[in-house]
């Protein structure tokens, strides 16, 4: 499902009384999503992401402009007309229930339209395949469940659920039937019977029917006088119920913790009975608010890969909300980096990584951040302090364009955006660093160094290839071109230097 985010305004009046002003929590957004894709909504504490998703679910409701999905204008529409499934952060779970209830939930007023069928015939048809073809199998998943000679029903029956894709009900019909006690000498008689039967039966409905002068056709679905199949809109009935959170809870795999309580589980497991519940619908569009923040780092990433799985298999489109950018960059398709209810930037992660519009975007990506330095624009040289990082050819361009004027200027240098410079005399342009400590991890050496032109913080980070001999002390460094970012001193809003990318906005 597509979705287009137009002008989209919120307003939160304040008080006069109480000299409270009114937040504008969102500004005016724009932005596409196009199907099937995982949009990560990104931005610190108070940008907007959450009040913007909370629209998108119609939980509030916009001071101006539209949300559509597909041809449906939803800017209006109540939550549960929305087709969406929500998960919030702290996944809001039912203690009381178990997991199975729980996914269930959202499921038990729905009403469908649907084809109306014959079920007792297709789930008569069903058991005679299940144990004409697979009677082994079916006979050791039942045994398998023994406990003390005891076989408990429940774990009997989720086992022949799993392996066979089949609802509960038809599952404990199949444990009822007793083949499991049968010698092997009575196995095949048994069976027989046992299809006997049910044909019998089977024959028996249809006869029942014709009197009644109802037909069905080849699939078992009721047809009218002109052989078309009958529609019908109802409630879901126990079995389809079962087969929704049977199907669900394999997707998101907690099919073995159905019958427990959410404090039997781990926050991990709860995230993920949380997503079944939102999925469970099969709603048009996944709205995510910061799922993944109560989890221990280790549960986060293995839950990150989760939900990028199950969006994957699902191909549900999906807006997700996050302020951990590394979190974002990892899993989603486009993000869009927020800042006080307005949009910064949107694209592929790794596109605004290399690619930053203005310093808040580029702060705000990478792990280890970015390095600000405060420096200037003269004569179409950057400078930081007295030492030129940035002229010649390349620059020349600065003096057509008006905003390569002289002037004061933000630099950020990524941490791998420097080369060692290990004989002085290799390039003119070049920084010099105070290196305070080094340590190696691996492939990488991380040094820590000051300059006093730096912006804000005390220390820049550098890494580079653990194999560099580097010395503490003073020591000069030339600078990566992509790597390296300047912004106007005024407005923060990117300077491009001749030979570097811009890869716009993604639409
Ligand atoms: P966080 O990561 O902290 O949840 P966020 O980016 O999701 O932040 P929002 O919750 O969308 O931010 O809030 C955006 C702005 O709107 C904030 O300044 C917030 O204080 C304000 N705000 C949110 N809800 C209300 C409200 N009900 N009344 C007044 N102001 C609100």
């Amino acid at each position: 499902m597509e979705i287009k985010i137009k002008h989209l305004t919120k307003v939160f009046p304040g008080d006069p009384k109480k000299n409270i002003q009114d937040t504008v929590a969102v500004d005016d957004l724009n932005i596409d999503i196009k199907d099937g894709e995982l949009i990560g909504l990104l931005g610190p504490s108070g940008c907007g992401k959450s009040t913007t998703l909370y629209m998108l679910a119609g939980l509030k409701a916009p001071t101006s402009g539209e949300i559509w999905f597909g041809d449906d204008d939803v800017t209006h529409l109540a939550p549960e007309k929305r087709g969406i499934g929500l998960v919030f952060q702290n996944y809001a779970l039912y203690p009381h229930m178990t997991v199975y209830d729980n996914v269930k939930f959202p499921l038990t007023n729905l009403r469908i339209s649907k084809i109306k069928v014959n079920q007792k015939i297709l789930d008569n048809l069903k058991i005679i395949e299940l144990i004409s073809n697979n009677l082994d199998e079916v006979i050791d998943l039942i045994k398998s469940s023994t406990y003390k000679n005891k076989l408990s029903k429940e774990v009997a029956s989720r086992k022949l659920v799993f392996k066979f894709h089949i609802v509960t009900l038809l599952a404990k019909r199949i444990f009822k039937l007793g083949l499991q006690y049968e010698t092997s000498e009575n196995l095949s008689n048994k069976v027989q019977q046992i299809i006997d039967e049910l044909n019998a039966k089977n024959k028996a409905i249809l006869d029942f029917l014709a009197k009644k002068n109802i037909k069905l056709n080849e699939k078992y679905e009721y047809i009218d006088e002109n052989n078309q199949p009958v529609r019908e809109t109802r409630r879901l009935t126990k079995d389809e119920i079962d087969a929704l959170i049977q199907e669900t809870a394999r997707l998101v795999q907690i099919n073995e913790y159905l019958d427990r309580k959410p404090s039997e589980l781990s926050g991990g497991q709860q995230q993920r009975v949380a997503i079944a519940r939102a999925l469970v619908k099969k709603p048009r569009v996944l709205l995510l608010d910061e799922p993944l923040s109560n989890l221990d780092a280790r549960l986060r990433l293995q839950t990150r890969e989760e939900i990028r799985r199950i969006q994957k298999e699902t191909g549900i489109t999906t807006v997700f909300v996050t302020h951990d950018q590394e979190e974002a960059m990892s899993i989603c398709d486009d993000i869009v980096v927020m800042k006080l209810g307005v949009e910064m930037q949107k694209n592929h992660p790794q596109n605004v990584y290399d690619d930053p519009h203005n310093l808040f975007v580029a702060k705000f990506l990478g792990t280890p951040p970015i390095n600000v330095f405060e420096g200037y624009i003269k004569d179409n040289k950057v400078y930081i302090g007295d030492e030129v990082i940035y002229k010649g050819k390349r620059a020349s361009k600065l003096e057509e364009k008006e905003e390569f004027k002289d002037g004061k200027v933000y630099i950020g240098i990524r941490p791998e955006g420097f080369i060692y410079l290990e004989n002085k005399s290799e390039a003119k342009e070049r920084l010099t660093m105070e290196v305070k400590q080094l340590s190696t991890m691996g492939r990488d050496m991380s040094l820590i160094c000051t300059n006093p032109f730096l912006n804000q913080d005390d220390e820049a980070k550098i890494i580079i290839d653990s194999s560099t001999k580097v010395e503490l002390g003073k020591q000069s460094f030339a600078i990566k071109l992509d790597k390296m970012f300047v912004f106007d001193g005024e407005t923060e809003e990117r300077i491009y230097l001749r030979g570097q990318v811009n890869y716009g906005n993604q639409e």
